[in-house]
């Protein structure tokens, strides 16, 4: 442990995905000490989730060398509507929970203050207050993975919006009539540039008969939808047309979906992130870059950051971590 740290004053980050669960021990000047993972198994249900978030809490305590006796405070990041005061998740689709006390929960399982957020919220709180020093007031993170999560901060504070869904710019509409989306829509921004949507529009051109070298990476039994974006990032510098043509189309619509936030909120900086743009940025971010001034009105760029986050994998359990710091200081 650092020196000069008080024993009782470490703070635990925990990342909730609708595959995995990551925690983190940090330090109260949000230094990593640890980190754990599991597999979520939302499959299981609601009570078996909660106990495997526990699990996670408790290996990287394990995984830090301290006893959970040291920690303070837990931050947790949930893919869906979360209710930040009463720390009760509204809904999450993927997991299938509604109205689920998540704090309330791991509180009685923890003995430690839980506080908790939308996953896109705290990853860009993270990104904000770690990566930029807490220095941009108006901020936007755009989270490209799976599906597509972001998180608002206005005046130097996360926006929740009057039923705590303010930042569902994945279900943003960008084509009308387009590809069904799995919130029930058509042409949401995240039916066509997520992970997901990349990946699908990948297998339709391979079965209608494209060609990619991506064919020749499977191993036996998988699918295209089985490949890692590292993949994609392989196969691009190989040079396969294929999946140059779906990324660049993705990244397009990335950059759309930027003016559009550009020319609506005006905030100081856009900050990409999550597994997509963590292994393709160098091929994607100069896309959606000029595109997005292409699009954004006149006038209305100039000076905006868009940029891409390092924090990768790790900016759920850091803005998770800086949650629970502001949660106990307040
Ligand atoms: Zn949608």
């Amino acid at each position: 442990m650092p020196e000069g740290t008080p024993r009782q004053d470490l703070i635990v980050g925990v990342d909730l995905g609708g595959t995995k669960i990551l925690s983190g021990v940090f330090t109260p000047q949000l230094k990593r000490m640890a980190t754990a993972k599991l597999s979520t198994k939302a499959e299981r249900g609601y009570d078996a989730v909660v106990e495997r978030i526990e699990r996670c809490v408790r290996d990287a305590v394990d995984e830090a060398d301290i006893s959970l006796k040291q920690v303070r405070g837990v931050g947790i990041g949930a893919p869906g509507a979360v209710d930040p005061d009463t720390g009760v998740v509204l809904f999450a689709p993927n997991l299938r929970w509604k109205d689920s006390p998540l704090k309330r929960d791991l509180e009685k399982r923890l003995g430690v203050p839980v506080f908790a957020e939308n996953d896109g919220n705290i990853c860009t709180l993270g990104v904000q207050v770690v990566e930029l020093d807490g220095k941009p007031q108006q901020l936007v993170g755009i989270f490209v993975g799976t599906g597509i999560g972001a998180g608002i901060i206005l005046n130097g504070r996360l926006h929740g919006g009057f039923n705590r869904t303010a930042g569902e710019i994945g279900h943003m509409v960008l084509e009308v009539g387009g590809p069904k989306c799995g919130c029930g829509n058509r042409g949401c921004f995240e039916a066509l540039a997520s992970r997901t949507a990349i990946f699908r529009k990948l297998s339709d051109s391979i079965r209608d008969g494209a060609k990619s070298q991506l064919s020749e990476m499977l191993g036996p039994g998988e699918a295209i939808a089985d490949l890692k974006s590292g993949d994609l990032r392989k196969a691009l510098r190989k040079g396969d047309k294929l999946v140059e043509k779906v990324i660049g189309e993705a990244a397009e619509y990335i950059g759309i979906a930027t003016a559009n936030i550009i020319n609506f909120l005006n905030p100081e900086v856009i900050v990409l992130g999550g597994g997509v743009m963590d292994a393709l940025q160098d091929e994607m971010l100069a896309i959606i870059e000029a595109t997005a001034r292409d699009y954004a009105m006149t006038g209305t760029a100039d000076g905006i950051r868009i940029i891409a986050s390092r924090l990768g994998d790790e900016a759920g359990i850091t803005g998770a971590a800086v949650l629970a710091r502001q949660g106990l200081k307040s």
